[in-house]
Formats: C-alpha cells, sequence, structure tokens
C-alpha cells in the first residue's frame, strides 16, 4: 500500500521511514509525484490543528493515505516559544543555524536552572475524508550555551537530554528515536496502524 509521507524535511521522512519500515508500506514524498501537491500552510495555534491539516489537506489533493507530523521545541523561559513557529522562529525562510542563534540570544540571560523545555512531536495518519489515527509525542531537555555535536537537525545541538548528558546531535538515529519525541509519537503510531490497516482493506 503507497503511503504518502506530507513533509519535505528528509530528515524527518527519514526518521519517520525508518520506524516504519517493517510495515508492508511504500512510502512517497510529495516531490516524487507529478504535479507535485502543494505544501498546506500550517496556520493552527497547535501541533494537533497542524498536522490534522496536512494530512487531510496532502490526501485530499492526492486521494492518496497521509502520513503528517507537526512538531518544534517548547521552551520554558520563552512561555512555549517557538512552539508551533519553531521552522520560521527567526523568519519565514530562517535556516536552522539562525534559528538556533536567535534562540541563544533569546536565552543568554536566563540562568541554567530555568532553561528547561521539551520537543514535541504529533504524528496523523488521514485518508482524503478523515483523520484516522493521531499520537502525540514529548521528550524533555534543556537549552545549552553553545552548540554541541554534528548530527540531527534543528534544534538538536542546543537540546542537552540530561539523563544521557549527550545533546540530541550527538546521539545516533537508533539512540535519537528511542527517547524523542517523535520517536515516541511514532512507537504509539506504529502500534494502532496496524488496526487502521485492517479496517480499510475488509471495508475495501
Ligand atoms: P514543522 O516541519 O512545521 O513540523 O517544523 C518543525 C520544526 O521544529 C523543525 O524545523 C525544527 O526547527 C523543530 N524540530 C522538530 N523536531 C525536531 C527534532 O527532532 N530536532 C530538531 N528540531 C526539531
Amino acid at each position: 500500500m503507497r503511503v504518502l509521507i506530507g513533509t519535505g524535511n528528509l530528515k524527518k521522512r527519514d526518521e519517520i521511514a525508518r520506524i516504519l519500515e517493517d510495515l508492508d508500506l511504500e512510502f512517497v514524498l510529495p516531490t516524487d509525484l507529478d504535479p507535485a501537491p502543494p505544501s498546506p500552510q500550517e496556520t493552527g495555534d497547535t501541533f494537533e490543528e497542524n498536522a490534522r491539516h496536512k494530512a487531510l489537506a496532502y490526501a485530499a489533493t492526492t486521494g492518496i493515505w497521509t502520513i503528517a507530523d507537526d512538531s518544534g521545541l517548547v521552551v520554558d523561559a520563552l512561555d512555549g516559544r517557538p512552539g508551533v513557529h519553531s521552522a520560521r522562529y527567526a523568519g519565514e525562510e530562517a535556516t536552522d543555524e539562525q534559528n538556533n542563534d536567535k534562540l541563544l540570544a533569546e536565552l543568554r540571560d536566563v540562568p541554567e536552572e530555568e532553561r528547561g523545555g521539551g520537543y514535541v512531536s504529533v504524528i496523523v495518519l488521514a485518508n482524503p475524508e478523515h483523520v484516522l489515527l493521531q499520537t502525540r509525542g514529548t521528550c524533555r531537555g534543556r537549552i545549552l550555551r553553545e552548540r554541541r555535536g554534528d548530527g540531527g537537525f534543528g534544534y538538536d545541538p542546543l537540546f542537552l537530554v540530561q539523563s544521557l548528558g549527550r545533546t540530541f546531535a550527538e546521539l545516533t538515529h537508533e539512540e535519537k528515536a528511542r527517547i524523542s519525541h517523535r520517536g515516541a509519537a511514532l512507537a504509539e503510531f506504529r502500534q494502532g496502524l496496524p488496526q487502521v490497516l485492517q479496517t480499510a482493506r475488509d471495508a475495501s
């Protein structure tokens, strides 16, 4: 069965496809399709709203069941910012580099004990009419004062997992998947998926 992963972020695509690889699914990206469907706007105030909207919009445009994720970093000292705006924190076309610089600048005067934050990931599967499955995962950590590590993406070099003493950018793919917000959301998603697929096969 063909499933669209509704993202333009290849690292996210890889994380999702790797965790779901043992299911009998063929993953395609919007850019694999001709014509490629437009990226839906992310105008919601919550990760849930955005993930549901993305999955439903891609599925409605393409007719293909779609998995979409909305995720971001929620920082305690910034009242939850950058939150749903994590990808474009430093501006519409901001790079990871610029977003991390802005985060460091905003937290410059924040002491160690107040530098807590967490990643959130919401994963949704939708067909053109309905949301079929929705899960949420979180991962708590601390925002460092300087970058550490070359792996991951986004804010990973600044996100310290205290129990490991390493940032997300210092973990292997497997280590990150085991503890990350997306890993947690996908593990629950992976559990719910066979039932949803079976119901769809029974109905067709
Ligand atoms: P989205 O594509 O709208 O969900 O934007 C998610 C943004 O949140 C990314 O561009 C990153 O800035 C941040 N983000 C989400 N998950 C991660 C992660 O696992 N590592 C680092 N940054 C992440």
